[in-house]
């Protein structure tokens, strides 16, 4: 390493932090907004690359396990967004949510045209904060017409649930027979034995976040309360089949 980077190294080192580290499932963390406002000071004019592969996709990989980011435009986000730009003219889409993976997605050639930014409930929490907004004393609002399946969506299990009910729904014939992975590990390792054809499944639900998108990096709570509140709010809805609530988008 020439010394100029070691310099530079060494006066990021030195920086106390220690009052915006939070612990979270274990590990310490420290939010990137904080971290890239710190980094903008001691230097100005930085800038940030995402990766990207010769197709414009992000990429990420493992040699054993053979896996990089195909396309984002089968998730949810982006098939929403897609939908809201191609229904509501001049809308502006930001996706408010718990995952910080979400920004990178947003940033594919394949989803940027759809996605105009992505907040984390951590960043929108700290936009409440700045205008001194107490959202808590605030007259709570109906959010409606998302189905029983599209509310327990981010709890581990929830997707494999979504999703045999809709193949249910749609009539199709296919003995669902899920692995479901519960954090990135279990992700890695069911992908490892897929790639070496010994996975008991044919089905992966992978949530990278222990307990699944409730436990994102940018969620503001992390407990096991979040699941039993996640799964009360699926039981509250209008909608109990997922056809019932698409249907009222056509
Ligand atoms: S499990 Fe974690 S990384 Fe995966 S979509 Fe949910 S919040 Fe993002």
């Amino acid at each position: 390493m020439c010394k100029d980077i070691r310099e530079k190294f060494a006066e990021l080192y030195s920086l106390d932090v220690n009052k915006y580290v939070e612990k979270k499932q274990g590990l310490s963390y420290l939010t990137w907004s904080y971290a890239w406002a710190e980094f903008k000071k001691i230097y100005p004019d930085a800038t940030y690359e995402v990766k990207k592969d010769e197709q414009g996709r992000c990429y990420f990989g493992d040699e054993n396990i053979d896996y990089s980011d195909k396309d984002s435009l089968g998730l949810p986000m982006a098939v929403l967004a897609k939908y809201i730009k191609e229904t509501t003219p001049n809308a502006k889409v930001i996706f408010i949510g718990p995952c910080t993976a979400k920004k990178a997605e947003a940033q594919l050639e394949s989803v940027k045209p759809y996605v105009d930014t992505v907040l984390t409930f951590e960043e929108l929490q700290a936009l409440f904060d700045s205008r001194d907004l107490d959202i808590a004393s605030l007259e709570e609002g109906v959010l409606d017409n998302a189905s029983y399946f599209g509310r327990i969506f981010a709890r581990s299990g929830g997707l494999t649930d979504a999703a045999a009910q809709a193949m249910k729904e749609q009539n199709i014939d296919f003995e669902i027979k899920p692995v479901v992975c519960d954090g990135i590990e279990a992700c890695r390792m069911a992908l490892l034995k897929l790639n070496k054809g010994v996975l008991d499944g044919n089905f992966i639900e992978g949530m990278a976040c222990i307990g699944g998108c409730i436990g994102g990096a940018g969620c503001l709570t992390h407990g096991e309360k979040n699941k039993a509140e996640g799964d009360k709010y699926g039981r509250e809805a209008l909608e109990k089949n997922i056809s019932d609530a698409i249907s009222l988008l056509k």
